[in-house]
């Protein structure tokens, strides 16, 4: 039976891609090897757990391996797993389509990646795995039949615009994948990827811990003078590859780049990890852990449908990848696996969320994660700003959930701060140059640091030389909030109720002024209340201005205008928080208004003047005008009276 040759075309992004990859003049093309073994192995443990699981899949997994064949003439170079295989419909979604979604951000960093970075950079982001064959062939075949299915698929593309696909019938189940080689660009052996020597090399070098059999024919010594040719041009099969696993190796007979090449593999990154863990647990219950502290962030990280990064492993055969009962969401990217001795081949995820041992063995990681970055920030500066912020926002995540761990995530934590322009400052660091008297760690959360810096809310702490910490993440909104207090002193946020910054004698100075003042403000600050009670639900005079004329603050336990975009941001709706809007009281426009107020009450151009002064607050502290319309007429009406 024939079928029909379809004809399909990539998505616009995996077309992107693939023009990189085709271009690119990434230096290891070697690795293209090491991702094909690495989804064939792959496949190999998915059909092993199929196979266990569901009884009925009729399959033999008794000789579960990976096979690579060359062909010197015809110039290809054949991958073959006898593993789960793909449906058809599975081809067009993983192989046809960039299987790691979030299509938007994909296309954005595309972008940005035309103008500035090298595309091997963007290659190592994405870890395009299947993709990366065509730095080497100019024509990729694939052919696959998935395990208790009858029909095959064959698709086949040359990188370009389009693949076909068809159905085949008679194809051995697995995957086979052939490359045709790109015609050698030099007589350099070193790139002739059809010598079983230079093949043998690459696998020694990136996949020799894979878990299956990597086999080859492999041409024998040449033959004897006089030898009987028949006996001695017998080609050999050989196993290439240790399979050893690398966790249960002693970790001083592992080398670094061993340890990197297995970092790819199971994290499917192109970076090399930023540091190592390995962790033996022994007694009643035994477990090998081996993790990896990435170098950088995968681009999915605050993705919905991103991974944790933990596979789990029962006495050397994998189990499951991303499993969520060995890491807590805070510490999604850390990779790697966990061997456990004791655990049934048979759990299931549901079993795995009762298993108290998994919970012990969380609570061991996360404490050897957490002092691990401790250690690496005590110890290596360079290493930790590098891991800070490329997994600072995600680790923040812990401080709201964590209870257990939240001092450990405190002291690793650090912050940008009005004591350094460029520096982050630990919270150990805040502590140490806190003012003599000072009992709260100020901070102000807001978008960028700029728009912090000018908000007249820092103008008094910037006359008394006050440190303020400069909170720009979205998740500083939320842990803020929950976190109450750190080494005894509590997080006050400078936006928020009444700020007291003076010290006793100045107090009792500064208490008459107020009371004269309060006393002459009466009645603005009684008209200013009721004209602008749409927007406020109170006008006070302020402690905290020293240029500004007014400033809007929350109270101690009212959103902030970024959380509040952050909850309509994710669809919620939220009444609107009415704040109080804070008066300088030295400042002429507020002098100016009391003034004309108490001369003329009744003069309808100062209910714009007081619209004005609180438009101008809000737009401060990087607000947004409920109406801006007419702010902007308000002024620009203003504005010409001037001239
Ligand atoms: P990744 O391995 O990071 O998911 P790849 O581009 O390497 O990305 O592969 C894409 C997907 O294609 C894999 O996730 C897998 O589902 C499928 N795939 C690739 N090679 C094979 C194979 N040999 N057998 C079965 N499925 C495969
Ligand atoms: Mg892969």
């Amino acid at each position: 039976m024939t079928s029909q040759v379809e004809q399909l075309e990539f998505q616009a992004e995996t077309r992107q891609l693939l023009e990189l990859m085709i271009h690119s003049v990434y230096s290891e093309k070697d690795i293209f090897l090491r991702e094909l073994i690495s989804n064939a192995s792959d496949a190999l443990d998915k059909l092993r757990l199929e196979a266990f699981r569901d009884k009925d899949l009729n399959v033999d997994t008794s000789d579960l391996h990976i096979d690579i064949d060359v062909d010197k003439d015809a110039r290809t170079l054949t991958v073959r797993d006898n593993g789960i295989g793909m449906s058809r419909a599975e081809v067009i979604d993983l192989i046809g389509t960039l299987a790691k979604s979030g299509t938007a951000d994909v296309r954005r960093r595309l972008a940005e990646a035309k103008e500035s970075a090298a595309p091997e950079e963007l290659i190592g982001q994405f870890g395009i795995g299947f993709y990366s064959t065509f730095m080497v062939a100019d024509r990729v075949t694939l052919l696959t039949r998935r395990a208790g299915e009858t029909e095959a698929t064959r698709w086949e593309s040359s990188g370009e615009a389009t693949y076909t696909i068809e159905t085949v019938e008679d194809a051995p189940q697995g995957t086979s994948i052939t490359l045709h080689l790109k015609p050698a660009d030099t007589d350099d052996a070193l790139y002739d990827y059809t010598q079983p020597w230079k093949i043998k090399q690459i696998v020694k070098r990136y996949s020799d811990f894979i878990s299956f059999p990597i086999r080859m024919e492999v041409p024998p010594p040449p033959a004897e003078e006089g030898a009987e040719e028949e006996v001695t041009r017998q080609i050999e099969t050989e196993t290439i590859n240790s399979m050893k696993a690398l966790w249960t190796r002693p970790r001083s007979d592992v080398t670094d780049e061993e340890y990197k090449e297995f970092y790819k593999h199971v994290s499917h990154a192109w970076d090399d990890p930023l540091e190592i863990i390995s962790l033996k647990a022994e007694g009643t219950f035994e477990y090998q852990a081996l993790l990896f502290i990435p170098s950088q962030a995968p681009f999915d990280t605050f993705m919905r449908e991103h991974k944790r990064g933990v596979q789990l492993y029962v006495k050397r055969v994998f189990i499951m990848e991303d499993c969520e009962e060995l890491m807590p969401e805070y510490l999604r990217f850390v990779k790697g696996v966990v061997d456990a001795q004791d655990l049934s081949l048979n759990v299931s995820r549901e079993i795995l969320q009762q298993d108290r041992q998994l919970k012990m063995i969380q609570k061991r990681l996360v404490k050897k994660v957490l002092s691990t970055i401790q250690k690496i920030q005590s110890d290596e500066a360079e290493k930790y700003k590098t891991l800070w912020g490329e997994f600072g926002k995600v680790l923040k995540e812990g401080l709201l959930g964590d209870f257990e761990n939240r001092d450990a995530l405190l002291k690793l934590s650090s912050f940008a701060s009005t004591a350094s322009e460029d520096e982050l400052t630990t919270l150990a660091g805040y502590v140490e140059r806190m003012h003599e008297g000072q009992e709260q760690i100020y901070y102000m959360t807001g978008e960028t640091r700029q728009m912090i810096e000018s908000s007249p809310h820092m103008e008094a702490f910037k006359a008394k030389g006050l440190e303020v910490l400069l909170l720009t993440d979205p998740v500083d909104e939320m842990w803020v909030g929950s976190v109450p207090e750190f080494d005894g002193k509590k997080f006050q946020s400078i936006a928020k109720g009444e700020v007291d910054l003076d010290s006793q004698e100045d107090k009792d100075a500064t208490e008459a002024l107020r009371t004269e003042q309060e006393k002459e403000f009466t009645d603005l600050l009684s008209w200013l209340t009721t004209s602008l009670d749409e927007h406020v639900k109170q006008v006070r005079l302020s402690t905290r201005l020293t240029t500004s004329p007014a400033c809007i603050v929350g109270d101690t336990n009212d959103f902030t205008p970024m959380l509040e975009r952050m909850y309509r941001a994710s669809g919620q709706e939220l009444p609107t928080v009415k704040r109080i809007l804070e008066l300088n009281p030295t400042h002429p426009l507020v002098t100016g208004l009391r003034e004309a107020h108490a001369a003329r009450p009744d003069d309808a151009g100062l209910v714009d003047t007081a619209e004005l002064l609180y438009g101008t607050a809000v737009l401060a502290e990087g607000g947004e005008l409920s109406d801006p319309a007419k702010f902007a007429k308000l002024l620009a009406d203003r504005l010409a009276k001037t001239l």
